[in-house]
C-alpha cells in the first residue's frame, strides 16, 4: 500500500528540506540516491533493528516476556532502549486468537525508540482513518489475510502512550538463537500490517 497524502499539505519543515535537497541535487552536491538511501537505513534498518532485538528476546526468554507485556517501558530498560521522553509503552502480544495493529488516527506518533523513522503510509490520511473503520480490509492490502475466527485489535497511539507489536514466533525455529531470531522480525510485523519472516525466507 502506498497511499500519499494529499488532503493535508506537508509541514513547513518538510516544505524547507525538500527545497533544499533540490536545490543541492541540482546544484550536484547530493545525490538522490543517497537520500533515499539514508532515508531506508532509518525506515528499515538501524530504526527496527533494536525494536527487533526486543521481539527476539522475548521470543527466547518467556520471564523478559512476561515483564515486557506486564511494564514495557520498564521491561525495555534492561535492552538499554532509552529515549522515551515521558510515554509509556505497551506491548501488545499476537496470539492465535488476537492480532493486533497500531495507528495514529490523530497525527503520527509512532514507537520510533525501537522502531526508527515511521514509514510514509503511517502517517498517511488513507491509513490512519482506514485501519480503524475497516482494519482486515486494510490488511488484506498489506497483503495479510487474517482469517474471520481471529479477532483484529487497532491501538491508537497518542502523546502518552506509544504501542509496539510482540508478532507470534514463526514456526519451525525451535532451537534458535535470539541473534538468529532477530533476522524474523521485520518492521511491519512490529506495527502489525505485516508477519516476521518464516525460517524458508530469510
Ligand atoms: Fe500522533
Amino acid at each position: 500500500m502506498s497511499h500519499e497524502d494529499h488532503t493535508v499539505p506537508p509541514s513547513d519543515p518538510a516544505l524547507r528540506i525538500k527545497a533544499i535537497e533540490t536545490l543541492m541535487v541540482e546544484r550536484g552536491v547530493i545525490d538522490p540516491g543517497a537520500v533515499a538511501e539514508i532515508v531506508d537505513i532509518f525506515q528499515n534498518k538501524l530504526g527496527p533493528r533494536i525494536g527487533a532485538k526486543v521481539v527476539a528476546r522475548a521470543w527466547a526468554d518467556q520471564d523478559f516476556k512476561r515483564r515486557l507485556l506486564a511494564n514495557g517501558t520498564e521491561a525495555l530498560k534492561e535492552l538499554d532502549v532509552s529515549g522515551l521522553q515521558g510515554e509509556a509503552m505497551i506491548v501488545l502480544e499476537n496470539t492465535p486468537q488476537v492480532h493486533n495493529v497500531i495507528v495514529c488516527t490523530l497525527c503520527s506518533c509512532y514507537p520510533w525508540t525501537v522502531l526508527g523513522l515511521p514509514p510514509t503510509w503511517y502517517k498517511s490520511a488513507p491509513y490512519r482513518s482506514r485501519i480503524v473503520i475497516e482494519p482486515r480490509a486494510v490488511l488484506a492490502e498489506f497483503g495479510l489475510k487474517i482469517g474471520d475466527d481471529r479477532e483484529v485489535r487497532v491501538y491508537d497511539s497518542n502523546a502518552e502512550i506509544r504501542y509496539m507489536v510482540l508478532p507470534m514466533r514463526p514456526d519451525a525455529t525451535e532451537g534458535w538463537t535470539e541473534e538468529k531470531l532477530v533476522e524474523l522480525v521485520t518492521r511491519d510485523s512490529m506495527i502489525g500490517t505485516g508477519i516476521p519472516l518464516l525460517p524458508n525466507q530469510f
